[in-house]
């Protein structure tokens, strides 16, 4: 069977390192706040080229605080209008709804599956605070287009970099520091992956920042006194360790999701499907390798019959789910193609050149 995903190789490349910072954890005594955490956000911010990276417990959290600290800070206010794309993981959308804010769906481009900047501005009000772009399946939003137009209407950008770590224009700016801050979620299947729950966010705004780390403790800059009423969403120090392990290996892991993906664009060659398409090398990480096909089933089907396994991302569109009865009504048809149609190929860092082979050779009989 070639699997999906399989995360017990892709940290099996890894595990010695990864066993070494573990111990190193556990002999320390220290599990919470500590160097091991202060050393990943300093890579991380690093990585990225931004100011400032704080760990936090997961994707999700990152969003959300960073919503709720601009409320703390007197930016956001409830009720206040974020733009997001209507076809994005619903975590994105959480993040608004969790603050007391409205998400406004806009449809996304049908080539690249990210935000469409034309739409965007169709969709800006007086309440409007805020663009939430979403680099989906690791393919790098417009985000020239989208600068101009928050700086335009005076509003912020919020990055969704969940799927994108290392995603860069041709600059080598790379995602999470392009808007005024961005989340990442480093769950174990993400790109860069921990081992359990793990999140970051990423900005250039000092005072942000200070907001930020009070809120994700407790609403604390000083111990024993709180500004906010704020969460528990710390980092470990022992996911922060292992991410340092796995932060040191990603560019080479996404060079080989590079390599995967190309033979794929280059060698699948089947007119039932639609590959992806890629405005530029750097600007794709391929966190996943999305087609499109109008009989997903069949396809689907027929490729486990070969021992492929696919998933789709994402089976229903946010406004139809029962979480979201309040948008039911709304008509996103590019959204609802899209997730009728997708279908996600295996793509890994530890896929063998024969499986990758064999992939396209089945869908090519297909
Ligand atoms: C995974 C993901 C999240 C949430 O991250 P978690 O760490 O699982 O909370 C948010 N947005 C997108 C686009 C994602 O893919």
């Amino acid at each position: 069977m070639i699997k999906f995903l399989d995360l017990k190789q892709i940290n099996a490349a890894h595990k010695m390192e990864l066993m070494n910072a573990f111990e190193e954890v556990i002999d320390s005594g220290w599990y919470i706040m500590g160097d091991k955490l202060n050393l990943f956000e300093k890579e991380f911010a690093e990585y990225c080229g931004t100011k400032h990276a704080i760990g936090v417990a997961n994707g999700l959290d990152a969003l959300i605080l960073i919503i709720r600290a601009y409320k703390e800070l007197g930016i956001f206010k409830d009720g206040d209008e974020i733009l997001v794309p209507s076809n994005t993981y619903i975590a994105s959308i959480l993040a608004i709804s969790a603050n007391n804010l409205v998400p406004v769906l806009v449809e996304p481009d049908i080539d690249t599956y990210d935000i469409d900047p034309e739409l965007i501005e169709k969709k800006i009000t007086d309440r409007t605070v805020a663009i939430l772009p979403v680099h989906l399946y690791g393919q790098l939003c417009d985000m020239e287009k989208i600068l101009i137009i928050a700086k335009k209407n005076n509003i912020k950008v919020i990055e969704d970099c969940a799927q994108a770590h290392g995603a860069a224009d041709n600059s080598g700016r790379r995602a999470g520091n392009f808007g005024d801050a961005a989340g990442f979620s480093f769950y174990p299947g993400k790109n860069l992956g921990a081992i359990g729950d793990a999140g970051a966010i990423t900005t250039n705004d000092d005072e942000l920042a200070v907001a930020l780390r009070a809120l994700l403790n407790y609403g604390s800059h000083v111990k024993y006194q709180n500004l906010y009423k704020g969460i528990n969403s710390r980092l470990d120090e022992l996911q922060a360790a292992l991410l340092s392990v796995k932060l040191g290996h990603l560019d080479i892991e996404t060079e080989f999701r590079r390599k995967v993906a190309n033979r794929y664009l280059n060698e699948i060659n089947n007119n039932k499907l639609i590959l992806p398409q890629v405005k530029d090398q750097s600007t794709h990480v391929w966190h996943l390798f999305v087609i499109r096909t109008a009989d997903r089933k069949t396809l689907q089907d027929y490729l486990l019959k070969h021992d492929i396994q696919t998933v789709i991302h994402y089976p229903i569109p946010p406004h139809k789910q029962p979480a979201y009865a309040e948008l039911v009504d709304e008509k996103h048809p590019i959204s609802e193609t899209i997730h009728r149609e997708v279908l996600s190929l295996p793509i890994s860092p530890v896929m063998k050149n024969e499986e990758i082979s064999k992939v396209i050779e089945i869908i090519n009989a297909y």
